[in-house]
């Protein structure tokens, strides 16, 4: 008899446990979603750097798009080049920000480390 199997099955669709995410239609606890996220890979590999202006106020951003890394990486190398430019910066789908011009030495890190990248733009 599949008894036991079918209570098992229908346990998942129960929200004894909280939400059920809508993506795997599992309890958010038991979920994987949100971890296979933050694994994933967005970035093409072909990194680009560019100096950009910023719309509101004009202030000038380094973005950092195309790595081919998963968001636990790319906090990582955030974390890296905020300190080595000493600025502020943020991770938006993928693509990093630093505030300021810092294009070479977000280039040169990034050389370091064995991450081909070009600049683009002005
Ligand atoms: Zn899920």
């Amino acid at each position: 008899m599949t008894k036991a199997k079918e209570s098992d099955y229908r346990v998942v669709y129960t929200t004894e446990e909280g939400a059920v995410c809508p993506e795997c239609k599992r309890p958010q606890a038991k979920c994987g979603c949100a971890e296979a996220r933050k694994m994933a890979v967005k970035g093409d590999g072909n990194v680009r750097v560019r100096r950009e202006t910023n719309g509101r106020g004009g202030k000038t951003v380094t973005t950092i798009m195309g790595l081919a890394l998963n968001q636990v990486e790319l906090q990582a190398i955030l974390k890296e080049l905020k300190r080595v430019c000493g600025a502020g910066g943020a991770m938006k789908d993928g693509t990093l920000e630093i505030q300021g011009d810092h294009c070479d030495l977000v280039l040169r890190e990034l050389d370091r480390r064995g991450i081909k990248a070009k600049r683009a733009g002005g």
